[in-house]
């Protein structure tokens, strides 16, 4: 990285754009319907943004209800009124269902009221009724003014002042039932839950030979059941979407025998709540418990989750995703002009999207039609392309067709590991190894990295032998840091000796996410963490967001000796407010002299008498641990392609002769955007900084003010790559990067 970019990438943090005033403006932020952990993260979020902006944000208590009754349930939140929230679950404002919303009659007090305190603008923090709910209250809008004036409660001037109220929703709901989003808040953390409890019951169930019915939330979605059964490599899935089709009983029956034949000892069926058959009758985890002890003698338990699914801290995934919509929410607020649609904020990929609230909630009553009139191939189309893919995926993973079923495709696929290893690199394994079987491979392991693969450590790998490693961490196949130059010619060797004809290598992933520090509950102290990474300061940045930390040093972002000062000043004037409690994240190598025992004597010489400090550096542990139930996923759903993209390729090359070694055939698969994206090596080679180890560009460097302001530095939040206003429907060919 040279000097310009630096200042260049510097210069761009402080550019600051002036039409971005909330000045004079009120936003109103609430949450409603079900709660769900992140929406806290959301709030803090709004109101930080809010307050940055200069606009006075509004805590509107208990939904809806506390708009309607008004009085002491709207009430202006200032800076720290959010300190402290960003790990709680559940939200701080309070959450109801309330009826008289539902009749014009309380859409007129709460017109009344918000009208009373010049709140024009409202950030709905809920499910599909509470949002649905925010549209018609939007369009009623300017009849409910007219009435007020009518009745005699507002003056004309105030109906004139307040003509247009801006919506704009973020989808709160444990459930990622709403449609046109890719993850709605708390989803994650559910997903956590279950995956606690899963991994609880697999490791005592290990010792006796169970079956375990688990039931999971969602009345009429399935995607916690879907992708906790990716993610835990069940053995059987019931989801309303998509019934098993007539004589299921018998299927899973043979199903659950034949696993335990290969000597599982262990079968997992995940039921969705909501889970029905083709005839629309609901299955219960019962009724399937009963089936099993019937029908196979086994030893069944049933373990129905409920609550515990909205319990517990917020995930780092919902508490950057929560936050990063609470931003864009407000900027969403301030663009919006009488003709904007109200809309859902929203992640799609890497990117923040906009979409029209109305095409959402349309699109997701329509999976609710689709499924009632069984229409249930519709049902799974609507619901959107990454959740058709992770059933696709699931049912390809699970179920292994008869060998005489697969055609052959005479090609050897070798999977190997390198690099450090990170949680979810199991996943991976057993994902590429299931679907080069299916798609007619013969499948080879390679045991620690290109080490072993020079001195002949390579074997076939078959389908039952990859069982249960989606939970595992760490790398099963062993790798090594040692890159394949010096042995080119032994490895080679080895590829020729086996005739293989395609090599998935599965690593340089170091974006775990075990950062996990509690640093409230004691006063007046600075914790300073160091966080790995080598050069590559995403976790430092990432973990910086979630945990709310008050600064992030990273090597991309180069700071000097007067950056270290502004940040003690900081910290001495934060611990004079009530909130006292300091969080500094350090990635490992992000500056040779200024190291983690540097910055933590300085922070500590210069704090003394106001705060004392700590310091932690997390080293292995963060590499360690089972896999979080994204990393499991993605482990799981990437290598799939990748594999999918091997057989494709291999299948090109046929009849072409042994060599077919282009640029294109040698590429890395990622996220890019909102999309899985093949790049070749040899394009990759070009925007990478070997030196460092990182890529030249970085998409997560945007979020680095995003940081600062919720942090209450005076950074300036550029809006280079703000959501825009899209469709439903808009989704190219490319394969999304949902989860
Ligand atoms: P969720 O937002 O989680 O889907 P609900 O469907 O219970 O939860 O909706 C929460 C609240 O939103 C309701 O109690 C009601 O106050 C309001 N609401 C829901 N649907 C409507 C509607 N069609 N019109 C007006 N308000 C609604």
């Amino acid at each position: 990285m040279d000097d310009d970019d630096v200042s260049a990438r510097k210069g761009s943090f402080r550019k600051f754009l002036e039409h971005l005033s909330g000045a004079g403006k009120a936003i109103g932020v609430l949450t409603s319907g079900g709660d769900a952990q992140g929406m806290n993260a959301a709030v803090r979020a709004v109101v930080r943004m809010g307050i940055y902006v200069g606009a006075k944000v509004y805590f509107i208590y208990e939904g809806y209800q506390g708009m309607v009754d008004g009085g002491s349930n709207i009430v202006e939140a200032n800076w720290e009124s959010v300190s402290s929230i960003l790990q709680v679950g559940g939200t701080i404002i309070g959450s109801a269902r309330c009826k008289a919303f539902r009749t014009r009659e309380g859409r007129l007090k709460a017109a009344g009221n918000l009208v009373q305190r010049g709140i024009t603008n409202l950030c709905v923090i809920g499910g599909d009724g509470s949002l649905t709910g925010a549209n018609i209250f939007r369009k009623e809008w300017s009849g409910l003014l007219k009435e007020l004036a009518e009745n005699g409660d507002i003056d004309r001037e105030e109906v004139q002042k307040h003509a247009y109220l801006n919506v704009v929703g973020m989808v709160g709901s444990i459930d990622n039932d709403f449609c046109g989003t890719d993850m709605t808040i708390g989803t994650d953390s559910a997903l956590h839950r279950i995956i606690e409890v899963v991994d609880a019951i697999m490791t005592t169930a290990q010792s006796h030979q169970r079956t375990f019915v688990l039931e999971v939330m969602g009345r009429h979605c399935g995607y916690l059941a879907l992708v906790s059964a990716l993610a835990c490599g069940a053995d059987w899935v019931f989801l309303p979407e998509s019934p098993p089709e007539e004589g299921w009983q018998e299927n899973m029956c043979v199903k659950l025998s034949e696993n335990r034949a290969r000597k599982k000892r262990l079968n997992i069926i995940i039921v969705a709540e909501g889970a029905i058959d083709t005839q629309n009758k609901p299955i219960t985890s019962e009724q399937i418990k009963e089936l099993v002890v019937t029908q196979l003698g086994y030893d069944t338990r049933v373990t129905i989750l409920g609550h515990v699914q909205r319990g517990g801290t917020p995930s780092a995934f919902d508490r950057i995703l929560a936050s990063r919509m609470g931003v864009e929410a407000v900027v969403a607020l301030l663009q919006a002009t009488p003709e904007t649609p109200a809309c859902v904020v929203s992640l799609s990929g890497n990117q923040a999207v906009r979409l029209p609230l109305v095409e959402c909630v349309q699109m997701t009553q329509d999976v609710q039609k689709a499924m009632d009139e069984r229409r249930f191939k519709d049902a799974v189309r609507l619901r959107g392309r990454s959740f058709e893919s992770n059933l696709n995926t699931y049912k390809r993973l699970a179920i292994k067709m008869p060998d005489d079923q697969i055609p052959k495709s005479n090609c050897n696929v070798a999977v190997i590991n390198v690099g450090a290893p990170a949680a979810g690199m199991n996943a991976a394994v057993r994902s590429a190894v299931r679907v080069g079987i299916s798609e007619g491979h013969k499948m080879f392991a390679i045991y620690d990295g290109f080490e072993g693969f020079a001195k002949g450590q390579i074997k076939e790998i078959g389908w039952a032998d990859v069982g249960g490693w989606t939970g595992q961490g760490g790398s099963i196949l062993g790798t090594k840091r040692t890159l394949p130059g010096k042995s080119l010619e032994a490895i080679a060797e080895q590829m020729r000796t086996h005739s293989i004809n395609a090599l998935l290598i599965i690593g340089g992933f170091e974006t775990c996410d075990r950062i996990k520090q509690s640093a409230s509950g004691t006063k007046r102290r600075v914790f300073i963490i160091e966080t790995m990474g080598g050069y590559c300061g995403y976790l430092a940045n990432m973990g910086g967001l979630a945990a709310g930390a008050d600064a992030a040093y990273i090597f991309e972002e180069p700071f000097d000796i007067r950056d270290l000062q502004a940040n003690v000043e900081h910290l001495t004037e934060k611990m004079k407010t009530t909130i006292q409690r300091g969080l500094v994240l350090r990635n490992e190598s992000c500056s040779e002299h200024y190291t983690t025992d540097f910055i933590y004597h300085l922070y500590s010489e210069e704090g003394k008498g106001v705060f004392d400090c700590r310091k932690n550096v997390l080293g292995h542990m963060q590499q360690g641990g089972a896999p979080s139930p994204f990393d499991r996923n993605f482990g799981t759903k990437i290598s799939a392609r990748a594999m999918q993209w091997i057989s494709t390729k291999l299948k090109e090359a046929q009849g072409k002769g042994k060599r077919f070694v282009t640029d294109d055939c040698i590429c890395v698969l990622g996220i890019s955007k909102r999309n899985l994206l093949f790049q070749p090596v040899a394009q990759l080679k070009k925007e990478t900084d070997f030196e460092h180890r990182i890529p030249k560009e970085q998409w997560w460097l945007k979020l680095r003010p995003l940081m600062k302001i919720l942090a209450k530095y005076k950074a300036s939040y550029e809006v280079s790559d703000p959501g825009q206003l899209e469709h439903v429907h808009h989704r190219g060919h490319e394969e999304p990067a949902a989860i």
